[in-house]
């Protein structure tokens, strides 16, 4: 017991000794904004400093180049933690998610853990692509994580909220085929292919009122014509749909379908439909690893915590929690009302002072997280036996 208390001290005290490094790395992701898939800067300064820290960096994915897991074994290892690192950035807006933090603070905790000592593996598992392009989503289920006991990251918010759940998402592209034709001079000539569009937002609007209040459903039209004088002879529209359960989510896109399909016969345009991004399956927090995080955060200070709550939206981070015991807490890194994420405004404030401090706070949560893990057996035990129960 004692012995944990003093390598907790210890990893605090690396952790401060570092921290200019966590600074450099949100810093320098901030001012080179890379989106999904293209993070080649963000991917190649994080791994040559993990390789400064003795890590061995194996690169994880051919077709995904940006992706890497950098590894430092220890003689015994009772434990294997997968640190999750995002480095994607928004288009125009950069690092207004805050990937950039994720990153740095995956960063040092992984450099910190493996500093110690600890009968562990430890592992920083570059995740590229969040936003748009299911990274995760991929690698998941590739079986990179299934080597893992936990896997974990840290996201910056508005609020500090340890336990959260996020839905499921289906991304579909629906394709209608009508045909052209002069809108006045001969329009019984033409299929009219958003007609059947704007069939399946009343259809899917109909739908709303007979699901669960978990599930989001919203649509663009992406395509509905070239000129108001032309009967429109393609017609696209784009859908998410969530849901807080993978099994009810097949089922409302399935009814969803049926709607197209109905929208179709009711104006002869052909549908195709496609899934246009990846899935994300939703997000199992694991509870007993959420509680020890939750633990380590009190006792660095942290005091306002919110309640648990279920989240709305959606993360790649939800495929890996199917496969592995995966936490994704949040840390406030302003007060609730000062900023929106995906903004701006927000991804310069992600490099303040202030914002740097609280990624630090929550690195060093997730580095005496690890402790605990490495020499509380029956901890790890609970933890895998709430995994094996969902
Ligand atoms: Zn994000």
């Amino acid at each position: 017991m004692n012995e944990v208390k003093n390598i907790k001290t210890r990893a605090v005290e690396i952790a401060e000794s570092l921290k200019e490094e966590l600074w450099q790395i949100a810093r320098y992701l901030k001012e080179n904004p890379e989106i999904g898939f293209s993070e080649f800067k963000a991917a190649n300064f994080i791994t040559k400093k993990l390789e400064d820290h003795g890590f061995e960096i194996q690169f994880a994915l051919e077709d995904i180049p940006t992706s890497f897991i950098a590894v430092q074994k220890s003689q015994e290892s009772r434990v294997r933690i997968a640190f999750m690192l995002e480095y994607d950035a928004l288009p125009e807006i950069g690092h207004g998610c805050g990937h950039n933090l994720i990153a740095a603070m995956g960063y040092l905790a992984a450099v910190v853990s493996s500093k110690l000592g600890l009968p562990a593996e430890i592992s920083a598992v570059g995740c590229p692509g969040e936003e748009n392009f299911g990274g995760k989503v991929v690698m998941a289920s590739e079986g990179l994580f299934d080597h893992y006991d936990v896997a974990m990251l840290v996201h910056p918010a508005t609020e500090t909220g340890v336990f959260s759940t996020s839905n499921a998402l289906d991304a579909i592209e629906f394709v209608y085929h009508g045909k052209e034709a002069h809108a006045a001079g001969s329009p019984e000539k033409g299929v009219n292919a958003l007609d059947s569009v704007i069939l399946l937002f009343n259809g899917i609007n109909a739908l709303r009122e007979h699901v669960t209040s978990d599930v989001r459903i919203h649509g663009i039209i992406s395509e509905g014509g070239k000129a108001a004088n032309v009967v429109p002879g393609k017609a696209v529209a784009r859908f998410y749909f969530r849901a807080a359960k993978r099994e009810y989510l097949d089922g409302v896109v399935k009814k969803a379908l049926k709607i197209a399909e109905g929208a179709s016969l009711m104006t002869g345009a052909s549908l195709e439909w496609s899934h246009y991004e990846r899935s994300n399956d939703n997000l199992i927090a694991n509870k007993p690893l959420s509680e020890v995080f939750k633990e380590n955060l009190v006792f660095l200070g942290e005091t306002n915590i919110r309640p648990p709550r279920e989240g709305f939206g959606s993360t790649d981070a939800g495929n890996v929690s199917q496969r592995v015991p995966t936490i994704h807490p949040y840390i406030a890194i302003c007060e609730k009302d000062e900023f929106t994420s995906h903004t701006r405004e927000y991804a310069e404030h992600t490099v303040s002072e202030r914002a740097l401090d609280r990624a630090l706070l929550a690195a060093k949560a997730m580095v005496l997280t690890a402790i605990d893990l490495a020499y509380d057996p029956e901890k790890l035990a609970s933890i895998k036996e709430a995994f094996e129960r969902h």
